[in-house]
């Protein structure tokens, strides 16, 4: 054993020459190192060692440098190095970013890569999986970074838990402060121990560790480092070659503390066995020339393996992983290099923004597992409309952007769209379920509306979100007005929430009949903004809005009391004893069994009795059926509400909803009422609708009644109730009181 270490001692000291030759005198370097094993070990007090620092050790004695080494954070390393506090910093990752900062060698010392290990319990396999975990991450390291950016760019965002060293890292894993860590994978390689973690199968940022000066210093020093660990590597009996095979191969606890192999290199090189043992040293050398080639060889799989992990990374950075089609980051190389093509020729190319319309109620109702195979479904017909040289990308979510070349006139762009929306117009089987999706697409061309991709992208994406404005299934052009329009619509969320604060919501009434005796038997609550610039506006003009925000929430929440009050109030003066009241709710109003509570408050703090209060639920609540909005169904029925489905034939119903759920009544959408008697298919609609309701043992209300003749022909087809602007147009509260006294003298509207 001793015997070995003295072997050892002398090959260092003769490889590198005498460590007392770089002490005195010469070029003076001062070489930043942090603690980063097996590249560099910088424990206090002893001098550093290390893969980089054998190398540079013998630069030194080569160059004639006199080293001192400055040991600090890696943090602070940097920012010395940046003020030119230190000429030298060992170990530091390639970047772009940092060669912005400093100077780098062109040779490196070793090839690296990050990789994320866990601990046997948690269940982390691939990047996705960090989402939401804690993952522990060394202070100022390329690879923490890298794990950062790469899992916000697959939305797997983490919790960082910050350490100073790699060996914090694995301590952070087995002390459970953390889920999992990222360490370099020649760390790992000596460190991690398969009983204390697993590694998972995420792999990244490949780099290669090199040598840094500051960015303005002489470039003389970096120059020699270059030439002379070039020459290392090609000498395969050289310093370099042994201090890999040392540091990589001996595992941590067979290591010796570095004072003893100062103190026995001092020692042997007092002694004049030195040639003797340069003899055996010889032998030694020649014996591990094999030992060397394998090593090669190992460094060659490692390349590989590198190369591997490039490709699998390349494929993450530019692919979508559910569709396979090219990402954000995709399309943008695919763009730029087709508008470099096109530079100084005449032709145009349409870049065409493709939102499928309500996949989030899919994802609610179905589930993300239906919502996914959909989008893999829709991402196949879409393309196979495309011509071979156009190009489809999925920027996530429900979003894709197809970029069309070769067009000549507008007309070309809007076959394409045509296709594309036609391409969705069949149903889409997923499991035993039909789905029928429709997509709003918005185009600009270049280079008639911009020449830059990110302006291009900007215009088509406001073009489509007036394309979902209009409804949705169709697509538009790019006007320069329509960015005003979003500007506008991106305010009404600011002065909604404002405008509730403010008071300036208001209900008006209006009556529900039954058409028989003409009695008003109910009132509708319909929402109006007393906006001080445009006066009374709408809900056309904003629910959809406080929708798409979330605000209708809190606004409904307000409706349904005020217009509760308003009711008791009326009831109490004796002017509306058998009235119910129908209060619209929004869906989202469903959202975490809210709506239910909401009720119960209303109706518990105006005083109004349940069977007086009417809910109405547009079909689309069928969409985002799930236990929690079967049970508040449930709930409010069992509370003695009422509840009816509105615009009943507009949008998805389904029979067997129907029969299952607590609705007393259906509202057959003004859109058919309008046409009737003269339209036939309309009038055909209607009739079914009445008999539907009547075989379900629903009360029929129909909405829009404008004409007499439509009144007739609905009371003569059995509709028990209806409400339109021929009975009583909705009024505000003042003019409604007048409207019911009047009914109260005459006993009809
Ligand atoms: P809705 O629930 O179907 O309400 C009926 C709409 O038809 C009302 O429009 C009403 O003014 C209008 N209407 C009634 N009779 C006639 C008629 O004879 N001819 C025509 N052309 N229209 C008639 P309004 O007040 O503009 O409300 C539009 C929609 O906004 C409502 O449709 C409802 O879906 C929504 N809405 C209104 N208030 C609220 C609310 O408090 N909460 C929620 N979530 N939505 C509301
Ligand atoms: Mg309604
Ligand atoms: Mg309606």
């Amino acid at each position: 054993m001793v015997f070995r270490i003295l072997l050892q001692a002398c090959l260092f000291w003769l490889l590198s020459g005498s460590p007392a030759m770089a002490v005195q005198g010469g070029i003076p370097v001062r070489v930043g190192v942090a603690d980063n094993p097996p590249i560099v070990t910088a424990t206090p007090g002893v001098p550093p060692q290390g893969i980089a620092i054998d190398v540079i050790r013998a630069v030194a004695n080569r160059e004639g440098w006199r080293i001192t080494y400055v040991p600090d954070s890696w943090d602070n390393l940097l920012a010395r190095l940046d003020k030119g506090e230190i000429d030298l910093l060992v170990g530091i990752a390639y970047s772009d970013e940092r060669a912005k900062r400093f100077q780098f060698s062109q040779q490196s010392l070793i090839g690296n890569w990050g990789m994320v290990f866990r601990h046997a319990q948690s269940h982390i396999e691939s990047l996705p999986d960090l989402k939401g975990k804690r993952v522990a991450l060394m202070r100022g390291s390329t690879h923490s970074q890298a794990l950062i950016d790469l899992s916000k760019q697959f939305d797997a965002g983490f919790t960082p838990v910050y350490v100073d060293t790699y060996a914090d890292v694995l301590r952070a894993i087995i002390e459970r402060r953390a889920d999992a860590g990222a360490v370099n994978r020649v760390f790992a390689a000596l460190h991690v121990h398969p009983n204390d973690m697993v590694a998972t199968g995420i792999v990244f940022n490949p780099i290669f560790v090199h040598y840094a000066a500051p960015k303005h210093a002489d470039p003389a020093l970096l120059h020699a480092l270059d030439r002379d660990l070039a020459a290392l590597k090609a000498d395969p009996g050289s310093a370099y070659y042994e201090s890999l095979r040392r540091w990589l191969e001996a595992a941590p606890e067979t290591r010796y503390p570095s004072w003893l192999s100062w103190a026995v290199a001092a020692v042997a090189g007092l002694f004049v066995l030195a040639l003797a043992i340069v003899g055996l040293l010889r032998y030694q050398v020649k014996r591990q020339t094999g030992e060397l080639q394998r090593r090669a060889d190992l460094l060659q799989t490692e390349i590989q393996q590198r190369e591997a992990a490039q490709q699998h990374l390349n494929q993450l950075a530019y692919f979508d992983g559910l569709t396979q089609l090219p990402n954000r980051e995709g399309f943008r190389t695919a763009l730029e290099r087709m508008l470099s093509a096109l530079q100084g020729s005449e032709a145009r190319l349409a870049l065409l923004f493709i939102d499928l319309d309500r996949l989030k109620n899919i994802n609610d109702g179905l589930g993300h597992g239906a919502g996914d195979l959909l989008l893999q479904q829709v991402a196949q017909r879409l393309q196979s409309v495309l011509r071979a040289h156009d190009h489809l990308s999925r920027f996530g979510g429900d979003e894709f952007v197809a970029i069309v070349s070769d067009i000549d006139v507008q007309a070309d762009a809007e076959l394409v769209a045509t296709r594309l929306l036609n391409s969705l117009a069949m149903p889409i089987d997923i499991g035993a379920t039909q789905i029928y999706s429709s997509a709003s697409i918005g185009i600009a061309l270049y280079p008639d509306d911009a020449s830059s991709v990110e302006t291009l992208l900007k215009h088509a994406d406001t073009a489509m979100y007036q394309a979902k404005e209009q409804g949705g299934n169709r697509f538009l052009f790019y006007h320069a007005q329509q960015t005003a329009r979003v500007v506008e619509r991106l305010t009404l969320d600011t002065r909604l929430r404002q405008a509730l604060e403010r008071d300036e919501f208001l209900l008006h009434y209006q009556p529900i009949v039954e058409l028989e005796s003409g009695r008003i038997v109910g009132l509708e609550a319909l929402l109006r903004w007393n906006d001080p610039d445009q006066g009374l506006v709408l809900p056309g003009a904003f629910i959809s809005a406080a929708e798409d925000t979330g605000l209708i929430v809190q606004l409904g929440e307000w409706v349904l009391e005020a217009g509760c009050a308003q009711l008791h109030a009326w009831q109490k003066q004796g002017r509306a004893a058998e009235l119910t009241l129908a209060v619209n709710v929004s869906t989202r109003q469903f959202e975490g069994g809210r709506l239910v509570k909401s009720v119960a408050q209303a109706l518990a703090r105006t005083g109004l009795a349940a069977e007086c209060l009417e809910l109405e639920i547009t079909e689309n609540v069928m969409l985002i059926m799930n236990d929690e909005v079967r049970s508040s169904l449930d709930k409010l029925r069992s509370m003695g509400v009422r509840l009816s489905l509105d615009d009943f034939g507009t949008g998805y119903s389904s029979l067997s909803y129907l029969k299952q759920l607590p609705f007393h009544a259906l509202k057959i959408d003004q859109s058919f009422v309008r046409r009737i008697p003269d339209q036939a298919g309309d009038t055909q609609i209607v009739t079914t609708i009445l008999a539907l309701a009547k075989g379900l043992g629903l009360e029929a209300i129909a909405e829009g009644i404008e004409t007499s003749q439509q009144y007739d022909f609905l009371r003569e087809n059995g509709c028990e109730f209806g409400q339109g602007y021929l009975m009583s147009r909705p009024q505000a509260a003042d003019q409604l009181v007048a409207l019911l006294e009047r009914q109260r003298a005459s006993g009809s509207v």
